[in-house]
C-alpha cells in the first residue's frame, strides 16, 4: 500500500431537518452523520472521562441539535451543540474514522486515489 495523504473535510453542511450533518471529504467521499452520533462520541475529557482507552459512545442525555460548527487549526473541527456543550475536538482523521456510511462501517472501503 501506498501511503495517500489523509484525506482533509472540504465541506460541512448542517441538516437540520434530518438532524444530520453532512461531511465531504479531499478524496470525495461523503457521508451524513446524525447529531447524537456525533455528539455521543464527542471526545473530550468531560465526556470520555480520563481514560486513555479509545473514544466510546456516550448516548446523549436527550436529543441534540448542532447549533455551530468552529474549525480548529487546520485539522480539526469543534461543534457547539443545543445542550451547550462544546468542548470536543474531532480532528479530520477522528471524524473520518467515525464514518457511519455502509462502506466505512463494513471495513471494506478502498483509498481513492488523491485528485490533483
Ligand atoms: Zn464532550
Ligand atoms: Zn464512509
Amino acid at each position: 500500500m501506498t501511503p495517500t495523504r489523509p484525506p482533509v473535510l472540504t465541506q460541512a453542511h448542517r441538516r437540520p431537518e434530518e438532524r444530520k450533518l453532512h461531511l465531504a471529504w479531499s478524496d470525495g467521499h461523503q457521508a451524513d452523520y446524525d447529531y447524537d452520533y456525533l455528539r455521543g462520541y464527542c471526545p473530550c475529557a468531560g465526556c470520555q472521562g480520563h481514560g486513555a482507552g479509545p473514544v466510546v459512545f456516550q448516548a446523549p442525555a436527550r436529543p441534540v441539535t448542532l447549533e455551530a460548527i468552529e474549525p480548529v487549526g487546520r485539522y480539526a473541527v469543534s461543534f457547539l451543540w443545543s445542550d451547550q456543550h462544546g468542548t470536543g475536538i474531532y480532528s479530520f482523521d477522528f471524524l473520518r474514522r467515525l464514518c457511519p456510511c455502509p462502506d466505512c462501517a463494513s471495513g471494506t472501503a478502498a483509498p481513492q486515489p488523491v485528485a490533483r
